[in-house]
């Protein structure tokens, strides 16, 4: 995605229509200081979070149009018995241990419409796993053995994005 500013992402959470309390916790500077120009270029998802890290505004980006929704994370995903339980990311088809599991939840943006659980990969770093940059990424290529390029992963994962986007009925970013 394009590297944004502080104002262009308050920009985009006003036209995402982010509840006023969700854009006072979130983190700007905080979530995104580690990521250089070329990190944000090779970014598809990106969760700006409040301090806990569990829940913020979750950037997403289709490769043509970007798209941002609140959320909200759990981490470890437990079978009925109380086991760790791996999972395949919704987002991003990276088998991940059940560690290193999680779920979110993304709000639609009209108020009172809900919300949509999806399994992910805990750290939100679908991106670099795509990438195989990773050593869940290695692990899960191991485990799930298909036969893609780097390139046909981020594809299907911006493909992805873009029926997320739809499911959601979020709105485009026009920054
Ligand atoms: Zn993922």
């Amino acid at each position: 995605m394009k590297q944004l500013t502080q104002d262009e992402f308050n920009e985009a959470m006003t036209q995402a229509s982010i509840r006023p309390r969700v854009k006072r916790e979130v983190r700007f500077a905080q979530s995104t200081s580690d990521l250089s120009a070329e990190q944000w270029r090779e970014t598809e998802l990106l969760g700006v979070s409040d301090r806990a890290g569990n829940k913020g505004v979750l950037l997403l980006d289709s490769g043509a149009t970007l798209y941002a929704a609140a959320y909200e994370l759990s981490r470890g995903i437990r079978s009925s018995s109380g086991k760790a339980q791996p999972i395949i990311c919704d987002f991003c088809r990276t088998w991940q241990t059940g560690s290193r599991s999680g779920s979110v939840t993304l709000m639609r943006p009209v108020r009172d419409s809900g919300s949509v659980t999806f399994l992910c990969c805990a750290d939100l770093e679908c991106s670099r796993h795509v990438r195989n940059l990773t050593s869940a990424a290695k692990t899960s290529r191991s485990q799930l053995r298909e036969d893609m390029s780097n390139e046909e992963r981020i594809e299907r994962l911006r493909v992805r994005i873009s029926a997320i986007a739809e499911q959601l009925a979020l709105a485009p970013i026009n920054l």
